[in-house]
Order: C-alpha cells, then sequence, then structure tokens
C-alpha cells in the first residue's frame, strides 16, 4: 500500500490515488504511423468512451478511435470520488435560475432517466463497478444549511420531483452519527461506484465494439486536414471526418480560445486504512449514502466497497495560469485540512490513517453545466464544464457529442445548455484575482458570515464559483 501522505515527494497520482492504484495493469497501444476513422476522439475519460458507445449505438458501422495522452482513467474519470448523482444541474434551485421552470423539469427528468438507462446498460453489458444505489444526503452544519436545506425540497417539489426528503436533526444523526448535523435533505437515486471500474469496463465495451483506443499518445495539434481535421501526436496521427475532444479541463492546450468559457480547479480527496466493523459501528451510515454538508465549500464524502471513508473537498485550488499537469497533483496544505475537517466531523474517528490522496482537475462553468460547441468550421467538437459532476452527466454529454458528429437529429440538441454557452470568466490577470476575491468571500459565508456586494453582484448574474 502507498503511504502517500507520509512521504516527502508525493508518489504519481497513478499509485496516490485509491481507484488508479490497484487497477490492475493493461496492454498499451501508442498511436503509431497514420490511423484513420470516421470520428477521432481526444481523451479516453468518460466523455471519450461514452461518445464513442453512443457513436456504435447510432451508426454501428462507423469507425471510432479514442487517442489518450496517458493511459484510460488517467484524468478526472479516474480520480473522482465516485459520487454518481441523478442531477445534471448542480442544484435544481441553480437551474431554475440559470434557464427557467420549463428547461429545469426537464433536466431533472432527463438526469433521472439517464442513471436509470446507465444502470440497465451496465446490467446488460456486464459492467461491474462496485455500483450500490444508496442515494445521497446533504448534512446541515448550519442553521443557513436548514434553510437552504428546505429550499432544495422546495425547487425539487416544483419540478414534479418527490426524491427529495428534509430531514431534522434526530433524524440526520441516526443515519450519520456526527456531532456537527443538525439536519439535512437525503435523495433517493443515484448512489456510489468505483469510477476506474466504471472506465475500464466501458473501454472493454467499446474495444468490444471495435472502437480502436490509443494511449500514451499526447496529441500536440489538431488541424484542418480536406474536408476533416488531423490530430497529431510524437508517434503517429489520426485523421477522420470529425474529432471530438474529451478533454475537459485540459481542452485549452488544443484551443486556446475556449479558455474564457470554464476554469480549470483542483479538488482534493483522501482515502482512510478500512474501518474496522467497530469503527463502523461508532459513525453508522448503514445507508452508506455519498454526503456533502451544505457550505459553499463542502466537503463531500462515501464509502469504499472495503470499507473505507472518502473524504473529500470542494475548496478547489485554482494553479494560476489554468495550470492543468503533473506539478497540481498533490496539495499538502489541502490534504492537512481535510485531515483537520475529518476530525471534527467524526471525533469517534480522530485516529483514522488516510494513506491515500491525490488531486484531479475540474472544469468548471460560471453556470456549473458543460456546455458543447464546435471549432475549426464544425470539424472539432468539444463538450466540457461537467463542474465536479460529471459520473453522470457525461452520458449524455457523450450523447449529444455522438449526435453532432454523425450530424444526427436529437432532443438533445435543443437543450438550453447545448444552445447557449456560459457566461465568460474574465482572462488573466484578472482572472486569480478574481478567483481569489471569490474564494475569500465564500470562505466568510462558510463561517457564518452574510453574502457581501461581490457574491451578491455574482448571485444576480447567475454566475457560480464552486467546483
Ligand atoms: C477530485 C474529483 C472528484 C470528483 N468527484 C465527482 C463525483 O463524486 N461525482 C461526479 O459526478 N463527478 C465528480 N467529479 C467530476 C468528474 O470526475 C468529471 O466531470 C468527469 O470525469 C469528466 O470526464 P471527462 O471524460 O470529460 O474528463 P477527463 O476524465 O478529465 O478526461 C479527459 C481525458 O483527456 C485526456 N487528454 C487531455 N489532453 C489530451 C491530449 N492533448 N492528448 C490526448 N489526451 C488528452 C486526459 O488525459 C484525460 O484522460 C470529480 C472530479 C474530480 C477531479
Amino acid at each position: 500500500m502507498v503511504k502517500a501522505v507520509k512521504r516527502d515527494k508525493p508518489p504519481p497520482v497513478e499509485q496516490s490515488c485509491y481507484w488508479l492504484a490497484r487497477r490492475p495493469l493493461r496492454p498499451v497501444t501508442p498511436l503509431a504511423g497514420s490511423e484513420e476513422a470516421d470520428v477521432g476522439i481526444v481523451g479516453a475519460g468518460l466523455t471519450g468512451l461514452w461518445t464513442a458507445l453512443a457513436i456504435k449505438e447510432l451508426d454501428p458501422g462507423a469507425s471510432v478511435a479514442i487517442v489518450e495522452q496517458e493511459v484510460a482513467a488517467y484524468g478526472a474519470s479516474g480520480r473522482n470520488a465516485g459520487m454518481l448523482s441523478e442531477t445534471i444541474d448542480h442544484g435544481h434551485g441553480l437551474a431554475i435560475q440559470h434557464f427557467g421552470s420549463a428547461e429545469a423539469r426537464r433536466l431533472a427528468r432527463l438526469g433521472e432517466r439517464n442513471i436509470a438507462e446507465m444502470v440497465v446498460f451496465l446490467e446488460r453489458r456486464g459492467i461491474e463497478c462496485d455500483y450500490e444505489p444508496t442515494g445521497r444526503l446533504t448534512v446541515a452544519l448550519a442553521p443557513a444549511h436548514l434553510e437552504e436545506a428546505r429550499r432544495a425540497v422546495a425547487a425539487a417539489e416544483r419540478l414534479g420531483l418527490d426524491t427529495f426528503r428534509y430531514l431534522g436533526r434526530a433524524e440526520v444523526q441516526a443515519a450519520l452519527h456526527s456531532p456537527l448535523y443538525l439536519g439535512g435533505v437525503v435523495v433517493r437515486g443515484g448512489g456510489i461506484l468505483d469510477p476506474v471500474k466504471l472506465v475500464d469496463g466501458l473501454r472493454d465495451e467499446a474495444e468490444r465494439q471495435g472502437v480502436r483506443v490509443f494511449e500514451r499518445s499526447r496529441v500536440e495539434a489538431v488541424e484542418p486536414a480536406g474536408a476533416g481535421a488531423r490530430v497529431r501526436a510524437a508517434g503517429g496521427r489520426l485523421t477522420a471526418r470529425r474529432i471530438v475532444l474529451a478533454t475537459s479541463a485540459y481542452t485549452h492546450h488544443l484551443l486556446p480560445g475556449i479558455t474564457r468559457r470554464f476554469l480549470p480547479l483542483y479538488d482534493y480527496i483522501l482515502v482512510s486504512d478500512p474501518l474496522t466493523p467497530a469503527q463502523r459501528e461508532v459513525i453508522g451510515w448503514r445507508g452508506r449514502e455519498g454526503v456533502n454538508d451544505g457550505r459553499a465549500f463542502f466537503n463531500y464524502y462515501r464509502l469504499t466497497s472495503d470499507d473505507r471513508i472518502l473524504w473529500g473537498t470542494s475548496e478547489a485550488a485554482y494553479h494560476g495560469n489554468n495550470r492543468v499537469d503533473r506539478s497540481c497533483d498533490h496539495s499538502p496544505p489541502h490534504y492537512a485540512s481535510l485531515r483537520e475537517s475529518f476530525r471534527r466531523h467524526f471525533p469517534q474517528l480522530a485516529a483514522l490513517e488516510f494513506p491515500y490522496a491525490w488531486g484531479g482537475p475540474i472544469c468548471c462553468t460560471t453556470r456549473l453545466t458543460p456546455f458543447f460547441g464546435g471549432a475549426l468550421g464544425g470539424r472539432v467538437l468539444y463538450g466540457l464544464g461537467y463542474t465536479g459532476h460529471g459520473l453522470g452527466t457525461t452520458r449524455i454529454g457523450g450523447r449529444i457529442l455522438a449526435h453532432l458528429a454523425l450530424s444526427r437529429p436529437s432532443d438533445l440538441l435543443e437543450l438550453a445548455l447545448v444552445r447557449r454557452k456560459p457566461f465568460p470568466y474574465p482572462p488573466e490577470p484578472l482572472r486569480g484575482w478574481a478567483v481569489r476575491g471569490v474564494a475569500r468571500a465564500l470562505r466568510r459565508v462558510d463561517r457564518g458570515g452574510r453574502p457581501g456586494l461581490l457574491l451578491r453582484m455574482l448571485d444576480r448574474l447567475g454566475v457560480g464559483f464552486s467546483s
């Protein structure tokens, strides 16, 4: 086992991320020479794989090839918390604010249907990813979070959903024994899974259907090639009628012009030693729900299949100048603050050790939902910006991109989040200052302060800041 947090120099993310570290080694085929496909995809994360599978479903004869800079699941798809939510919108209240009630209702239904279809797909294809349909729980640490919990239930009811239930103090503490919890909301739908097993299962299924996956092949450029486009890596190139960039928080490396539309942030996570039965007993958590607390910068947590606690923070780091690379994969200050917050929530487990620690890139938009579009006269397509909620939504993103790549009509293409781009972020150096200013203001609110002028103004503009 890798003792990531005890070394001077943390190990690479492939060893320090719990999900990636326990994955069996797989053979790797790099891109070499000249390859051709109907559709080429850059990025073997969930967006890339779901896009490939959706293309094969729409047109089984289409040839599809994926080019990945490291190995499948190297990006956020292999490093996330594995908490599968039925929402696409990062909160139904926000969706109503951004898109209006009718569109929010549509997104809510689509999100629920997406998870139901995904579970059937995984079962039918024999994809085993330790999925547990636990639902999720949001816990209130302060009276303001109780008000927010009531608003969340009301927003869900307004959209016709009966899956949200308000919990009082006794109920929430019965579910999860923390002295901090004042109440909360429990939501039926979604659950927890192992994200790397999900990626590997989807990749196996895609390969069974003839999709080629080239790894350790960093795409250095995307350029027009006749009526289509070509991607170039050090060892080879791939020419296709359409290229889909499924590169999430890395997309600006290939399309610098897109940087205004998203903010790359890093979330950090710890995973503990397995709990003993006695340790399980002192915290309850019989329902094994994925949990987050009600703060702007919240902790999120879940149990793994071998009863470890995964403990993450949405207090994401912006590393300046839109940096997304290996130098951002660890943050000792975040790890220290994660251990401290864990002990506050669960003092009865204060001695628990966390041998795994890592970070991963989140692709945020001001409206906290993804966006889609094209470049090079439509030869290149992209879909990104899941803002920390892509585990389920990437399946919808993949379907959208597949329809765009094959020029097929679909109701999905009528969604407001496909038709409209998010409000842009400012460029550097303003971007760095703005992020620090908003983060300071949100921390003040999390400590019990009232939202100041800056947050009220952003709220009015519908601009969010969270992973
Ligand atoms: C720490 C963390 C916790 C999270 N927790 C959750 C959660 O609990 N629930 C949830 O719903 N969502 C969560 N998310 C978000 C979720 O993981 C993402 O939204 C989702 O995985 C995005 O998938 P993707 O395929 O679009 O991007 P990625 O998985 O990042 O895939 C992009 C791929 O493109 C590759 N690539 C990039 N540039 C190039 C290039 N030039 N050439 C070749 N390949 C390239 C990358 O290596 C990568 O594999 C979390 C994310 C993080 C980082």
